[in-house]
């Protein structure tokens, strides 16, 4: 299959080139488009067989779910049986943007679609062009990240056609991805709000909204052995460069030192090193790449970069990844989320 890539400017999208693509996925093909969080790999989120397309491509479990993105709310109706209240603050608040709800769903939604779940994760993107697109097609459309399963999520269409190519029918290339962490996902079903997956719409802003609500505690790290996560594709190996990935707890000098004296053993052993490093720190490092991914009270630039360092640390040729850790409040907490799965929870704690 050859891949077609449109490139298309965010700030005045080009209807022709949306219709075309929205064809496509009408005709049940795959179409990567860029989302306010990371590329997403769409499809007709009604159509099972358009969507297995999705899981061929990415080689993806068939029991991990996919999002349904919407461009309307009444696209939501056509979905789910069900809008509960706090789910209605949620909405109000928050999109179009970055947060998925957790809900029931209607019949038309394929079971295998949301991994045999009765319910289904919905998601009303921001993004000027997966907007057009989405209302293009007047479809929900299924759209996980648009990378092979298991690795970075692609937040440029670089990224996209490097792990795509031949394998998808289009590629809109809008420009990078403005958050560069997929999406919050909230499961609203319950009594309570609970963050399956941190993102960019916080718990701190859930919090405020409604008062109250938690994390799944299978977010917060591997250590409890009977938090199996509630959002099915947790449970699996995400997020991860070809080279193994140790995040480096401590304070900021000792942190360097350690990365020093660990890159000064792998060179011995003819090893490259890559650090993903910060503002403050990538003129300490001697190691063969630093990439800072930007001053640490920055989150929004640190989620930005995050995936597009670890993607290019890869292709540099590291064999090796050592990584500073940030503080888990605020979008810190889906920033060390993605960092802890990417490096399969090896840490190593400096004092
Ligand atoms: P991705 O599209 O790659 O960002 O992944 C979507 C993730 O959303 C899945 O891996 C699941 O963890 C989560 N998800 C989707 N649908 C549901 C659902 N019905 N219930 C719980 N989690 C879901
Ligand atoms: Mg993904």
């Amino acid at each position: 299959m050859k891949t077609i890539v449109y490139e298309v400017n965010p700030q005045q999208v080009d209807l022709a080139v949306m219709e075309k693509a929205a064809d496509v996925l009408r005709q049940g093909g795959l179409v990567a488009f860029p989302t306010e969080t990371v590329y997403g790999l769409g499809a007709n989120g009604l159509d099972a067989a358009a969507c297995k397309k999705i899981y061929e491509a990415k080689g993806r479990p068939s029991d991990n779910p996919l999002i349904l993105h919407i461009a309307s709310l009444s696209q939501l109706d056509q979905i789910v049986t069900e809008v509960p209240e706090m789910s209605k603050k949620l909405m109000d608040a928050f999109w179009p943007g970055p947060m998925t709800l957790i809900l029931p769903k209607k019949d038309c939604v394929p079971l295998s679609v949301t991994g045999g779940l009765d319910t289904v994760g919905v998601r009303f993107p921001s993004h000027p062009v997966a907007q057009a697109l989405i209302a293009a097609a007047a479809l929900p459309i299924a759209a996980p990240s648009a990378n092979v399963s298991g690795k970075p999520s692609p937040t440029k269409a670089s990224h996209v056609l490097f792990d795509m190519d031949g394998k998808i029918d289009v590629i809109v290339d809008g420009g990078a991805a403005d958050f560069g962490l997929e999406s919050t996902i909230i499961d609203v079903t319950g009594p309570e709000a609970v963050i399956l997956r941190p993102g960019a719409i916080t718990l701190e802003m859930v919090e405020t909204l409604l008062g109250k609500a938690s994390v799944d505690p299978a977010v917060l790290g591997k250590g409890d052995e009977k938090a199996v996560p509630k959002a099915p594709g947790m449970k699996y190996t995400h997020y991860s460069p070809k080279a193994p990935v140790t995040l480096v707890r401590g304070g900021q000098e000792q942190v360097v030192e350690a990365i020093n004296a660990l890159a000064k053993e792998a060179k011995a052993q003819g090893k490259k090193v890559g650090v993903l490093a910060t503002e403050e720190t990538k003129d300490g490092y001697e190691a063969d790449f630093v990439l800072s991914a930007g001053a640490r009270e920055d989150q929004k630039t640190i989620g930005a970069r995050l995936f597009a360092i670890l993607r290019k640390l890869d292709y540099l040729g590291a064999d090796l990844i050592y990584s500073e850790v940030f503080e888990e409040s605020g979008e810190g907490l889906a920033i060390m989320n993605r960092l802890k799965k990417a490096a399969g929870y090896e840490v190593i704690e400096v004092k």
